[in-house]
């Protein structure tokens, strides 16, 4: 087993894998103290950060380093996504364990960089250190550009706006599920982050959350920002093939986006090849959730996805 080099050596293969020529935005990417970055004049910076913890969010023995690494960088473009905006560069700070095989960051780095290229994002920079602990942790740092002005926030749905979902939701959590319980999966589940949806509800869509944390948890988010109460119809959710009914309602990294739009703007039934779907409304009222059953049967529906710090 062939261990980590040491730091230049990491850094320089980390240059290799994905530095870039000097470009248009990025003027200078990894290599210097800093990296230059030129937002297109008329647009507004959007930043975000993930952390991407060994034991917290991914198991060594459970996940392969590949997926890993694309889920570290999915986490942050769907942030990205949510606000309509466009990726401009992705940073990576990583602390690595002494011991740590070097093949299993060659593998992680690939599968960040297979999403990178996808999603034409540049790595421009980050940081690497030896991990005090034997755990991998590892932070993203995504800036993105949208026109000044015009990103989705969570905060703008109103009374009256129908309540949509993108892709199919529970297979991260049915098959996190299978892992736990000691079994095997064909093919890891690589949730992709929907900035081209994103990008063309923007203008129309009155509010946005990407669903990381669980359809149940997410919507409470937007309901409070919104200061508005949501309705959703159960016979309408897009419930993944694999998944349960309370997978779909509560399981995390999904990575759909949840949007509002008023009823009179029209939203395409699929965007990019992928579904949209209507799934409830928005109404007057103190934020809270209800669902309806096929038979009519109302009953409120309370956050029960991941939220940090509450479960041991
Ligand atoms: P400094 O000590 O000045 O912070 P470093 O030696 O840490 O510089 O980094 C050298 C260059 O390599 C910088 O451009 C930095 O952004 C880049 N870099 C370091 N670690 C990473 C990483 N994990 N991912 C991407 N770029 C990195
Ligand atoms: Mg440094």
């Amino acid at each position: 087993m062939t261990q980590i080099k040491g730091e230049l050596a990491l850094i320089a293969q980390i240059r290799r894998q994905f530095a870039t020529r000097p470009t248009a935005l990025i003027p200078q990417g990894i290599g210097d103290d800093c990296a230059i970055l030129r937002p297109p004049s008329g647009t507004e910076v959007l930043v975000t950060t993930d952390f991407t913890l060994e034991g917290r969010h991914f198991r060594r023995d459970l996940h392969p380093a590949r997926v890993a690494g694309h889920r570290c960088l999915a986490r942050g473009l769907s942030d990205l996504a949510a606000m309509g905006a466009s990726p401009l560069a992705a940073f990576l700070s990583l602390a690595l364990p002494r011991d740590l095989p070097a093949r299993w960051v060659k593998e992680f780095l690939a599968g960040l960089g297979d999403l990178a290229r996808a999603s034409r994002v540049s790595l421009a920079g980050g940081d690497t250190a030896q991990s005090p602990t034997e755990h991998i942790l590892a932070d993203i740092l995504l800036l993105g550009t949208a026109p000044t002005g015009t990103s989705i926030r969570r905060s703008g749905a109103r009374p009256g706006d129908l309540l949509y979902v993108t892709g199919q939701l529970g297979a991260a959590a049915a098959q996190l599920r299978t892992l736990l319980g000691g079994g095997r999966v064909r093919t890891h589940h690589l949730p992709q982050p929907r900035l081209a949806i994103g990008q063309k509800i923007r203008g129309r869509a009155t509010a946005c959350i990407d669903l990381s944390d669980g359809l149940s948890t997410d919507l409470t988010h937007l309901c409070a920002a919104s200061k508005v109460r949501a309705e959703i119809d159960l016979a309408a959710l897009p419930i993944h093939p694999t998944a349960t009914h309370a997978d779909a309602l509560h399981g995390g990294e999904d990575y759909e986006l949840l949007f509002t739009a008023p009823a009179s703007v029209r939203i395409p039934k699929s965007i990019a090849g992928t579904p949209i779907t209507p799934i409830g409304r928005i109404l007057k009222g103190r934020p809270a959730i209800q669902t309806i059953a096929p038979d009519g049967t109302k009953k409120p529906l309370l956050p029960g996805g991941w939220e940090h710090f509450t479960k041991a």
